[in-house]
């Protein structure tokens, strides 16, 4: 008779981020016995560098949207002074505050906190400092960090999207190399609060992945509000001047362009999963081509007993996508759920630009590679909204609405404009549910709101 061995805990969590603190807590509330390892801040990069610290800032440059509108409604105040430093203390203070929340609620649920950097002994066993951990199963949220390019003389002298929430005045020149949403959602923040924003990008568009229609309302809306784009550009070289600011060089179109006082120089050229602190090599766990660690639909590695998730994985490399990824590989792991496991499909998206951008299933080019011109509809519309009619700076609005076969099946939504990001959830659900434009039809509009459109298109 074979006796089942006696492990210190039956799950172990590497990672106390979004995916990590998800999968942890979900799984002890099942019963079992979990532990989580975190090498810093409780929250990972949501809570700590990313979507809750960069919501703050887009708040805030959503005031001086507003305030450029305010003449136009009655209003006579003026936008006088901006103080960065007010703002970087209560947004720290709410980051500090989520920490405690985070450390509060792994002590509510009996999860042992081990600080420090975890690395595998063997499939059943993991180290941190000098101590050592067993384990039934191990769950690697160990998530992604900013790519510094190491190939570009000065690169060092640059920050990246952490660097940005440590910024303790507003730059008065940035330039910003990358065109993904993180640089595309910073350019917008740091041009609207006034600073004078580059973003040099490698080729002639932002947001290369999502619908040509979001790409190009992005580009011009930005450009309304003041970002420059260096359209196919790469820097070349970073150096310091004497009085501290930096001078960026530059190929833009195959000329030198030299960018001089410049404050701040953010790379946002990508993320590189946290993998290289693990030792995986000991416990045979396979990467894909891009340094990711591969896992089938049940987050499952090739190694036995231990799954990943999160940015880790590089799908998907959303708050969202990892925390359904980790609650559903607990529910399928310890509340007999044997076929428990996110749905990669559909997954909405909002970029927080000015104004934001909304996309659900395929887009248009997508579909065209896959099911040809055929069977697909599209529809399309631009508006300015009813909050512009009466505005001199007008800022647009667009919807384009992707079908697909005789049913006219909605199999992707893009959508641009003021109140998008709120208003995507809904329509998220509508089409994960199968709706058809026949549907979107049926259903009465609210008028007058930018939404009503997407149920009005012809
Ligand atoms: C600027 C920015 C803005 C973003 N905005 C949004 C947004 O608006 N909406 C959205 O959905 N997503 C957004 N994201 C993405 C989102 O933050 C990530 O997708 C999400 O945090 C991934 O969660 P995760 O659990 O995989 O990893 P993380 O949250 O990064 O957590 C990983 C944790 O593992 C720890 N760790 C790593 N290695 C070890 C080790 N060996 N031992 C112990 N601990 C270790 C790290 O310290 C970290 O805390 C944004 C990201 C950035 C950078």
């Amino acid at each position: 008779m074979s006796e089942e061995k006696s492990y210190d805990y039956d799950l172990v969590v590497i990672g106390g981020g979004s995916g990590g603190m998800a999968t942890a807590r979900r799984a002890a509330e099942y019963g079992a016995k979990v532990a989580l390892i975190e090498k810093g801040a409780l929250g990972g990069t949501c809570v700590n560098v990313g979507c809750v610290p960069k919501k703050v800032m887009y708040n805030a440059a959503l005031h001086v949207e507003m305030m450029h509108t305010l003449k136009d409604y009655g209003f006579n105040s003026e936008f006088k002074h901006f103080n960065w430093n007010h703002l970087k203390t209560k947004r720290d203070n709410l980051v500090k505050n989520l920490n405690e929340v985070y450390e509060k609620n792994l002590k509510k649920a009996n999860i042992t906190r081990i600080t420090g950097i975890a690395c595998f002994v063997d499939n059943h066993k993991l180290q941190v400092n000098n101590s050592f951990y067993t384990t039934k199963k191990i769950v690697i949220a160990t998530g992604s960090r900013p790519r510094v390019p190491t190939n570009i003389e000065g690169s060092g002298l640059g920050i990246t999207s952490d660097g940005f929430f440590e910024l303790d005045c507003l730059p008065k020149k940035s330039v910003i190399v990358g065109a993904g949403y993180i640089g595309v959602e910073l350019a917008g923040i740091l041009s609207l609060l006034g600073s004078k924003t580059y973003m040099s990008i490698r080729h002639a568009s932002i947001l290369r992945t999502f619908d040509e229609l979001l790409q190009s309302v992005a580009m011009e809306e930005l450009e309304k509000n003041g970002v420059n784009f260096l359209r196919n550009s790469h820097v070349t070289r970073v150096a310091k001047s004497t009085d501290g600011t930096l001078v960026v060089d530059l190929s833009y179109k195959n000329e030198a362009l030299r960018l001089s006082d410049v404050d701040v120089l953010i790379w946002a050229i990508g993320r590189d999963p946290n993998t290289e602190d693990l030792q995986l090599s000991k416990v045979h766990v396979d990467l894909t081509s891009t340094g990711h660690i591969k896992v089938n639909a049940y987050q499952e590695t090739s190694a036995s007993n231990i799954y990943a998730l999160g940015d880790v994985c590089g799908i998907f490399q959303l708050t969202p996508v990892a925390i359904a990824a980790g609650r559903l590989l607990a529910e399928r792991l310890y509340n007999n759920k044997p076929y428990a496991k996110f749905e990669y499909k559909n997954v909405p998206t909002v970029i927080f630009t000015h104004p934001p951008l909304g996309s659900v299933g395929v887009s248009e080019e997508e579909t065209i590679r896959e099911y040809g011109n055929e069977h697909i509809k599209i529809y399309q519309s631009r508006f300015t909204p009813l909050f512009n009619a009466i505005t001199n700076k007008k800022t647009q609005s667009a919807i384009k609405l992707i079908c697909y076969g005789k049913s006219e099946k909605v199999i992707g939504l893009h959508i641009v404009g003021s109140g998008v990001d709120e208003m995507l959830q809904g329509f998220a659900v509508a089409i994960k549910m199968g709706a058809t434009k026949a549907d979107f039809d049926a259903c009465c509009a609210i008028h007058p709101t930018s939404s009503e459109e997407i149920v009005t298109m012809r």
